[in-house]
């Protein structure tokens, strides 16, 4: 977590205003370490009050998960060929480098 976001009002205000405990299992940070959570980008770096929400970390973990698997589940997943990447992959090691003993 940077130190401005740290200190940032809308995640203070957002503390203060859950009671230092998590929207959605009530802890206080015993249980698992307070985070506040972005529900949204759309202000990134200039959050509003009002748009993060205090979680707990396993709570973040379980919703940010959430949010991916909806946001990805009509993704079809891509086909990756190995060995042509294999074929056109760069050398494993640096042709630049000269051993001195
Ligand atoms: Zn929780």
């Amino acid at each position: 977590m940077s130190r401005r976001w740290r200190e940032h009002p809308a995640r203070l205000a957002e503390l203060e205003a859950s009671g230092f405990r998590c929207r959605l299992c009530n802890d206080d940070g015993t249980e698992s370490r307070l985070e506040v959570h972005h529900r949204t980008y759309k202000n990134l770096g200039n959050e509003h009050v009002g748009e993060p929400t205090t979680l707990c970390r396993g709570c973040h973990r379980l919703v940010t998960d959430h949010q991916r698997r909806l946001r990805y589940a009509g993704v079809p997943p891509k086909i990756f060929d190995v060995r042509l990447a294999l074929e056109n992959a760069p050398p494993l090691f640096d042709p630049t480098f000269k051993e001195t003993l």
